[in-house]
């Protein structure tokens, strides 16, 4: 929805004026050297005689479909080569997941900005065998991408510490593991920082793979705040500082923490306690992972 919009507004601003018109189907006229009726309206006669035709027509119609199934939306899946843009178009009328759980296995890892995610995955993926895709991470890339269309419009969401517009996050991970599936056969994916909002979790389970199991690390935000604003001191991030930083918790509280609750109904959610020495946390970690994957 989001992408239609913005490409119809994009192809309108920078279309020359001259190009409206092909843009804008103007109705063809027809003319006619036959003389008018004299005050240039049909007569009674003449239009009791189209509207009986057209309903001739309609009866017709309507029972030569009696009995039959209307007609319906026909599903399409992403083209297997599709870029971002385009998978991002495709889904809009994809209503079949692009994989199943027995070709993938998706563990979505999450927690409030600075809980310490990225710093746990990073050590699963090489204990598990596991990909890391962090969706901060990929739209960071997208937003330095050169010639990305989205660019500016991630940077100002990261800055105040906004949810993306789903399209095209999903679109980036599910690129993503495409590549990872196809260049290095790997089919395990820890997905960071995702689902942030209901409709993404909806979404990706609906039109990418359903989630295997969701890892969330508690963390009180006083200890958030202290790990982003250490991490601010070099990490170069536009949101690692104390604005942003207020924002991104706001949503977490608001708009993320939900589809954690969400999850908890499926009984989807291990939870473990990010506080403590980052060994220590993933002692627990691997509790949790031991029982539900192989090394
Ligand atoms: P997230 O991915 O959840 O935003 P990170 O993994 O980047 O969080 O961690 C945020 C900061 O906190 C990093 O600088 C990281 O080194 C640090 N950190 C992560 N886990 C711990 C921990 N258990 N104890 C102390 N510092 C941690
Ligand atoms: P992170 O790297 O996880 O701390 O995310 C940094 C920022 O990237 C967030 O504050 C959002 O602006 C954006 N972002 C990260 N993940 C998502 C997501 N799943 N959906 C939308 N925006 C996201």
């Amino acid at each position: 929805m989001f992408r239609t919009v913005f490409q119809r507004a994009a192809a309108v601003k920078s279309a020359p004026r001259s190009s409206f018109k092909q843009a804008i189907p103007i109705t063809r006229r027809h003319f006619t050297s036959d003389k008018p009726s004299s005050n240039g309206t049909p007569s009674i006669p003449a239009m009791l005689a189209v509207a009986s035709m057209g309903f001739a027509a309609y009866y017709t119609l309507v029972k030569s479909r009696e009995g039959q199934a209307l007609p319906r939306r026909q599903q399409q899946k992403p083209d297997q080569q599709a870029k971002p843009t385009e998978i991002a178009q495709a889904q809009e009328t994809t209503t079949i997941p692009a994989f199943t759980t027995d070709q993938v296995t998706v563990v979505f890892v999450l927690g409030g900005p600075g809980a310490g995610k990225g710093t746990q995955c990073d050590r699963l993926k090489k204990d598990y065998d596991f990909v890391h895709l962090s969706a901060g991470d990929l739209l960071r890339e997208e937003q330095n991408r050169e010639g990305s269309k989205y660019g500016e419009l991630i940077k100002h969401y990261i800055k105040e510490g906004l949810i993306v517009p789903m399209e095209v996050t999903i679109a980036l991970l599910e690129q993503a593991m495409r590549e990872s599936m196809e260049k290095d056969h790997k089919y395990r994916f820890l997905i960071d920082g995702f689902p942030r909002k209901m409709d993404q979790a909806l979404k990706f389970e609906e039109a990418v793979v359903p989630s295997k199991m969701v890892l969330y690390f508690e963390c009180p935000e006083q200890v958030m705040l202290e790990r982003l604003l250490k991490r601010g001191e070099n990490s170069g991030r536009s949101d690692d500082n104390i604005e942003s930083i207020k924002k991104r918790f706001r949503v977490f509280k608001e708009t993320s923490f939900p589809v954690i609750e969400a999850f908890e109904k499926e009984n989807k959610v291990k939870t473990v306690s990010c506080v403590k020495p980052v060994d220590e946390v993933y002692q627990e970690v691997r509790v949790v992972f031991d029982k539900m994957f192989e090394k």
